[in-house]
């Protein structure tokens, strides 16, 4: 089974979230390989989404334990309030809010330390589209570094899709994952899933989930509404 992951950036709200977790229709009462990054101040919400064993998690975390880091939410913190996993180094996070891949690596190790797993997100500016694996190597080079690879999982978000409506080629999906694959395997000795996001919709994702290259899918917009979100996690099977 693939992961099918959710990333509710900057929004929702309680009534909201309640409601998604009601609507989601996935056809089982099982375990779905399912994950839902919502905002920190509803990860208590967690409850409403044991029917499919649905991992709750986070979009951000401080590279610090703890200290005179005003507004910063630690690993330990969201591993208390019962996360099970965190989204780091997210386009957004190293674009918008200037974090470097050294920061990043430090989230990756405290994040783990504390038990929670880790999504890296790792992709190519559209000016980097020619030189993607010199970027993507030293992304996942110092993320990756001395760590315990068996809680991490790779999503691979072009930048230039996220958002956008642009989403990349199947020929450039398979080329990248397999890349990333490779570099993993070869450097760290681990075979790491690899996920891909970047406008995924429920009419393209049974395409790019049908690939063996890719384990699962990481979505943005289209997992705001819980209808959507279902069709694309059905679209896998
Ligand atoms: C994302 O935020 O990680 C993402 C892939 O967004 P979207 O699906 O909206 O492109």
């Amino acid at each position: 089974m693939k992961y099918i992951v959710a990333n509710f950036k900057l929004n929702g709200d309680l009534q909201f979230i309640k409601n998604y977790a009601a609507d989601l229709n996935l056809q089982v009462n099982k375990p779905t390989n399912m994950m839902i990054a919502l905002p920190n101040v509803y990860l208590h919400l967690k409850k409403h989404f044991v029917k499919n064993s649905i991992l709750i998690g986070a979009q951000n975390v401080s590279e610090y334990q703890k200290g005179a880091y005003t507004g910063e939410v630690s690993a330990k913190m969201l591993s208390d309030i019962g996360a099970d996993f965190v989204i780091i180094g997210h386009s957004e996070r190293r674009h918008v809010f200037g974090e470097t891949n050294e920061q990043i690596a430090a989230k990756v190790k405290i994040a783990l330390q504390n038990g929670l797993k880790v999504i890296l997100c790792v992709g190519e500016q559209l000016e980097e589209k020619n030189k993607y694996r010199f970027v993507i190597s030293e992304q996942l080079k110092t993320a990756l570094k001395d760590v315990d690879l068996s809680n991490v999982i790779v999503a691979y978000e072009p930048v230039w899709a996220i958002g956008t409506g642009k989403v990349a080629t199947t020929k450039d999906i398979i080329k990248v994952h397999d890349y990333i694959k490779q570099l993993v395997n070869k450097k760290f000795n681990y075979n790491v899933p690899v996920l891909y996001g970047g406008s995924v919709k429920p009419n393209n994702s049974a395409e790019i989930l049908a690939l063996s290259q890719v384990d699962g899918v990481l979505v943005g917009g289209a997992s705001l509404n819980a209808e959507e979100f279902s069709k694309i996690y059905l679209s896998q099977f």
